[in-house]
């Protein structure tokens, strides 16, 4: 008998009862608005950031309106002028060059190894022209964290500033230290399929006071930068508040109500996705064709969605693969699709930048399989889907050359 997946790899868990209640309470006294505040009252969204600071080391934490809007906040506070060039991977998702677009700026992709990470030695001959972008937007893509020792060293020489792309990496760490904190900025998202869930929602990192102060009156804060409980000196917003636009993004407190007792499940949360990745990992090895991400000792992932490539596989076979397990209620997204179709899309999709041909990135990205491990699956869906995965690759390439 051949068995049928029949969960849902789009269901997240339920918003946990605390935090309804939470949203509950800002609803009876109906001040949604982040400066909206009572008498004495810090806000919602001002002691999420407070707690999201200190849960990341970071001094100063800013929460907006989505992940995206975070990138393109970023880009703006550390300097970035219509016409600038920023370095981005080739192979991530559709918002992060649209952030890089979003401020005039011209996106250069940098290449994606077989570990599914940027490609550090695109990004070194890359550095060595002379008038070469001064600013990384690095994509953890799908949470796999490259060398970040080498990457930060290869753009400290460079003197490139680095903005970390967390959407995927929330609660990561790469040699011990987050992900977030390596960079000069970290974004994260707070969209339903990300680590924490609010329908929409971003929060920015930072050491720098002035990236902080710039984010923080870009963000829509009119002079109210004071009501911020993490945030820099009165003097530093004085040497920005006149020139930084208000570009209205901010968080409001239901959705940062929401947030704060997730942020205080994170680290259970990401245990648990964990256990369903190598669960899944685990069943997946050993399987003829198929190649397994290996991940390094020195990073701490977040098993929230699991990739595998079937490299060097014909598109007919890729396609029969994808046929057979959705036939038995597995939905692998592939990001080598001729079209891109709903979140898959790559470098070659944005055709608002010019960009030259990457055959080495073509062939991994080729071949790149992706899934979604929501947290409502058990251990047993897990190995179920496992066993379905290899029982399909098998039997296609068993069948021979297509
Ligand atoms: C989701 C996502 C974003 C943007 O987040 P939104 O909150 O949807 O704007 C950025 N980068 C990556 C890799 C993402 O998956």
């Amino acid at each position: 008998m051949t068995e049928i997946f029949t969960g849902s790899f789009t269901q997240q868990e339920p918003i946990p009862e605390e935090a309804i209640e939470a949203a509950v309470e800002v609803m009876r006294h109906g001040r949604l608005h982040r400066y909206n505040v009572a008498e004495g009252e810090a806000g919602e969204v001002a002691l999420l950031e407070e707690e999201f600071a200190a849960q990341m080391g970071a001094p100063y934490a800013l929460a907006v309106a989505s992940g995206g809007y975070a990138l393109a906040t970023a880009l703006r506070a550390v300097g970035v002028q219509p016409g600038d060039t920023v370095l981005t991977n080739a192979f991530t998702l559709a918002p992060v060059p649209g952030a890089i677009a979003s401020v005039g700026a011209v996106p250069v992709y940098v290449g994606v190894t077989e570990a599914l990470t940027l490609d550090l030695n695109d990004l070194e001959a890359q550095l060595v022209v002379p008038d070469h972008p001064r600013v990384l937007m690095l994509s953890h893509m799908r949470g796999h964290l490259c060398d970040m020792d080498r990457l930060m060293a290869l753009c400290d020489a460079a003197d490139v500033t680095v903005i970390e792309d967390c959407a995927h990496t929330m609660g990561a760490r790469w040699n011990g230290v987050l992900s977030g904190r390596h960079g000069a900025v970290g974004c994260y998202s707070c969209q339903t399929y990300k680590h924490v869930n609010s329908g929409e929602g971003g929060l920015l990192i930072t050491s720098d006071p002035e990236i902080a102060a710039r984010a923080i009156m870009l963000s829509g804060s009119y002079m109210l930068y004071s009501r911020h409980r993490v945030a820099p000196t009165s003097e530093v917003f004085e040497q920005v508040k006149y020139e930084t636009p208000n570009i209205s993004g901010r968080m409001d407190n239901l959705r940062a109500a929401i947030l704060r007792p997730q942020l205080r499940d994170l680290d259970q949360q990401v245990q648990r996705w964990n256990e369903r990745y190598q669960q899944i990992e685990t069943g997946l090895r050993d399987t003829t064709g198929l190649t397994v991400i290996e991940r390094p000792e020195t990073e701490d992932y977040v098993g929230s969605s699991i990739q595998f490539l079937l490299l060097d596989w014909t598109v007919e076979k890729i396609e029969a693969v994808l046929g057979r397990c959705a036939a038995r209620g597995v939905e692998l997204k592939w990001f080598g699709a001729p079209e891109p179709v709903a979140f898959t899309s790559r470098y070659d999709s944005w055709r608002y930048a010019d960009t030259p041909a990457m055959p080495a990135s073509d062939r991994i990205l080729h071949g790149i399989m992706d899934m979604r491990v929501p947290l409502t699956f058990s251990l047993e869906d897990c190995a179920q889907i496992a066993r379905i995965i290899r029982a399909e690759v098998a039997a296609v390439f068993q069948a021979g050359p297509a």
